[in-house]
């Protein structure tokens, strides 16, 4: 980082600023300019609370030059990370679509669901056992008993399952069944949540907050890699937004964003980006061509009978129709989408984690 001095700062301020910089463990060198004193500070910035330098005397201002995010970075890693998913690479040049219902039901709707989303080309199959809900009146999810009928869908169709874990307490017994875990919008900044993921051996798929910076959602995903769990994924599911006729804003400029800062895979949630079914599709569209590594799509047997977010869910006949989308825009913007019976396959480049 550099500090600023204010223009009425002695070289006695100048010398106690730069022993403090010292004492923190950092070396300080000192440029004089001709209307001010810049002090830079070398060593990992990262280390340092910055108002402990920001409220010395005359010092008019710390600019960071490092981002607060080390391992997330692509100056730390160049390569694109590509994510193994019970086989499935996601960060790779495949396009990959993970589709279900929001909340696991009973083994019908499971079950039906996923040899339709399989039928249709998905790669991976979504349904939610533990529910955060708004409402505490509403259907909260069938806990490890969804667990259970999401590991029979599996059983059935070979696809891997991806579900919801919403406290650290559960973490064990999600992990114990699905192959992708998830962290839903709301437990993006629970870093005891984060803390405890990032010791298990299965990748994590980490919601941006509804109301999250880049920055945060970036140091979100820092939390697990620092605490040794390689494998994240960073999806995007809309922010809170003023307007009225969408549940939330999807946020797509932030795809090729995180493709500037990092190295990690970024998928889209275009059913609660959106809210509605008859938007799902459009921005699916959308999704893709500006370079998200998948979708995660809510479908479901029959919308009007599901127990949550059914306004928002696609019938597996207009599933199918965006599959047959996503085949003709993925290869015009230079990825491929697999075939339901293909197999695995990398990008050489990246790092398969
Ligand atoms: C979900 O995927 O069903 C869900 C609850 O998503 P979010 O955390 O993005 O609201
Ligand atoms: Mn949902």
């Amino acid at each position: 980082m550099i500090i600023v001095m204010q223009a009425r700062a002695t070289e006695a301020d100048v010398e106690y600023v730069s022993r403090r910089i010292e004492e923190l463990g950092l070396t300080p060198h000192v440029s004089r300019g001709t209307e001010r004193i810049l002090i830079g500070v070398i060593g990992d910035e990262r280390l340092v609370n910055r108002d402990q330098l920001t409220l010395l005397p005359h010092v008019e201002e710390v600019i960071p030059i490092l981002k607060p995010y080390k391992l997330a970075s692509r100056e730390f890693q160049p390569a694109d990370s590509i994510v193994s998913v019970a086989g499935v690479p996601i960060g790779g040049n495949e396009v990959v679509v993970i589709a279900g219902p929001c909340s696991v039901e009973d083994e019908e709707q499971i079950v039906t669901a996923a040899i339709a989303v399989k039928a249709a080309g998905a790669r991976l199959l979504r349904g939610g056992a533990y529910k955060p809900r708004t409402s505490p009146y509403v259907f909260q999810g069938l806990g490890e008993e969804g667990l259970k009928l999401l590991a029979r869908a599996r059983e059935k169709t070979g696809l891997g399952i991806v579900t919801e874990v919403m406290e650290s307490s559960e973490v064990d017994v999600v992990a114990e069944y699905a192959d992708l875990l998830q962290v839903g919008a709301r437990n993006m900044q629970n870093t005891k949540l984060l803390r405890s993921l990032s010791k298990i051996d299965k990748p994590v798929l980490l919601k941006r907050g509804p109301a999250a910076t880049l920055n945060e959602f970036l140091m979100s995903a820092e939390y697990l890699l620092s605490g040794g769990n390689h494998r994240v994924i960073l999806c995007e599911r809309g922010i809170r937004t003023f307007v009225e006729y969408t549940r939330n804003t999807l946020d797509l400029n932030v795809v090729p964003a995180v493709k500037q800062l990092s190295h990690l895979p970024i998928i889209v949630d275009p059913s609660h980006g959106t809210g509605r079914h008859d938007l799902v599709v459009p921005m699916s569209r959308a999704a893709i061509a500006a370079g998200a590594d998948g979708l995660l799509v809510e479908v479901h047997p029959a919308p009007e009978k599901a127990l949550s977010d059914g306004e928002q869910s696609l019938k597996p006949a207009a599933f199918a129709d965006l599959m047959r989308e996503v085949r003709c825009i993925a290869p015009a913007v230079g990825r491929s989408v697999a075939s339901p019976a293909a197999t695995a396959s990398g990008r050489e480049s990246a790092r398969t984690v």
